[in-house]
């Protein structure tokens, strides 16, 4: 073997999977059961103890998975990942390991619907206040934090409209801060960009979107950047003080460098139990090893059909970073210099009507509530995913009654753009 560290694609397709030593099998089986044997009484004590590495029940950990997570911590540059079963639950079991009720995360405005509502409403169920801030004013973030703000979180390429996020720059906030900083690295993937380079000491993924990629299986995922001290202050008692649950161990003690991605698999999905099918494991890992060709072809899709919008009479703004005059494209250059992915909104003339005619009209795009599919994919924000925001509310968040959102497939861009147009005429 070469001493060469391997590229992105070939880890896209190899990381963290060998053949299987039992039976040769060089795809990764799915391994199909809930529990795994022990060797013997000492081996069981060990595993629960955390005094050794092994398969325990399939809550806590299953072969599958674990190759999903190599791959995905290998991708994005972190030190240790642990799968989930979406990415809805990623986000829980992050900030249950570092907000105690009454605590606060900041966390950007622009963000995934779904997030919006898991934060506001859930997360204060359980005395976790989310204070929000303007991704586009890195200083607005600065002036939420409090001594109870225990995290910020951001998205690198932003529900819904695909603006960029100025990750170096709201990572030096969080420093500051004494914070984590969480990036939802959804919509990128890290063929576009790697939160973990700029800054990031946690990258959160939906699976379901681009890693997986095809529209078939729900998943989600936590990267641990390595990167933070979690025992500054006792601000982290979860990473930092004696665990009543595993006699008295202390996570960051113990674990060092990947201590979160172990406090997340032992204290948050181990006890919540949000836990990933190694079947949709397996249809994930096959997804990712087409990783780099999917989402090229994406980029150059979605910024041709942009480009096509831009110039088309029944439509009054376009915002796709990929476009020159976009003003995410300074960012853009910056951080996802191969492509400035593949979802975006655009403005119609026509208001509120024209958005829910279009998508009525449109015959190759699919009208559904995702993103990251290899078909094309239309929705009305507004009318939908945004539709239980305030009016105001939606227009700060990208959302309001005039836009609609694509994320476009990996089909032939002349037929996009030739049922665009078709729609948009009728
Ligand atoms: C879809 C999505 C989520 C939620 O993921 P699920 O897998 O649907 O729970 C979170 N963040 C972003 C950016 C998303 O697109």
């Amino acid at each position: 073997m070469s001493d060469r560290l391997p590229g992105f694609s070939t880890l896209a397709v190899h990381a963290g999977a060998q053949p299987d030593p039992t039976t040769g099998a060089r795809a990764t089986p799915i391994y199909q059961t809930t529990s795994f044997v022990f060797n013997d009484a000492d081996h069981a004590a060990s595993l629960f103890g955390l005094q050794a590495f092994g398969n325990i029940y399939t809550r806590i950990g299953n072969p599958t998975n674990a190759v999903l997570e190599e791959r995905v911590a290998a991708l994005e540059g972190g030190t240790a990942a642990l799968a989930v079963a979406s990415g809805h639950a990623a986000q829980v079991v992050v900030l249950q390991q570092l907000l105690q009720p009454g605590d606060e995360f900041i966390a950007a405005r622009k963000l995934y619907g779904g997030s919006i509502n898991q934060f506001s409403h859930a997360f204060k169920s359980f005395g976790w206040n989310v204070v929000w801030a303007d991704p586009d004013d890195v200083a607005s973030f600065e002036r939420a934090v409090t001594p109870r703000t225990k995290a910020i979180f951001i998205e690198s390429i932003a529900n819904p409209a695909g603006s960029i996020t100025d990750i170096e720059a709201i990572s030096t906030v969080a420093r500051k801060a004494g914070v984590p900083l969480i990036v939802d690295n959804t919509l990128a993937s890290p063929y576009l960009i790697r939160p973990i380079d700029h800054g990031a000491d946690i990258v959160v993924h939906s699976l379901t979107k681009f890693l997986g990629g095809h529209g078939n299986s729900l998943g989600g995922i936590i990267v641990d950047a390595g990167t933070f001290d979690w025992s500054t202050g006792g601000k982290y008692p979860m990473l930092s003080e004696p665990r009543p649950e595993y006699h008295g161990i202390r996570l960051q003690e113990t674990f060092g460098n990947f201590a979160f991605a172990i406090a997340c698999r032992v204290l948050g999905l181990r006890d919540l139990g949000p836990a990933l099918s190694p079947f949709n494991a397996f249809m994930i890992l096959t997804g990712i090893e087409t990783l780099p060709l999917r989402m090229q072809k994406h980029c150059d899709n979605a910024k041709a059909v942009a480009e096509f919008l831009a110039g088309h009479s029944a439509v009054s703004a376009v915002n796709y970073a990929g476009l020159a005059t976009d003003k995410y494209n300074q960012l853009a250059r910056k951080y996802a210099p191969r492509g400035a992915g593949a979802v975006f909104t655009f403005s119609l003339k026509g208001g509120y009507d024209a958005g829910v005619n279009l998508v009525s009209k449109l015959q190759l795009f699919s009208h559904l509530a995702n993103v990251g599919d290899t078909r094309s994919l239309v929705i009305h924000p507004a009318s939908t995913t945004h539709s239980q925001l305030d009016d105001a509310a939606k227009i700060k968040s990208g959302a309001g009654p005039d836009v609609v959102r694509l994320s476009i497939g990996i089909e032939d861009k002349e037929d996009l753009i030739a049922d665009l147009e078709q729609a948009l005429s009728a």
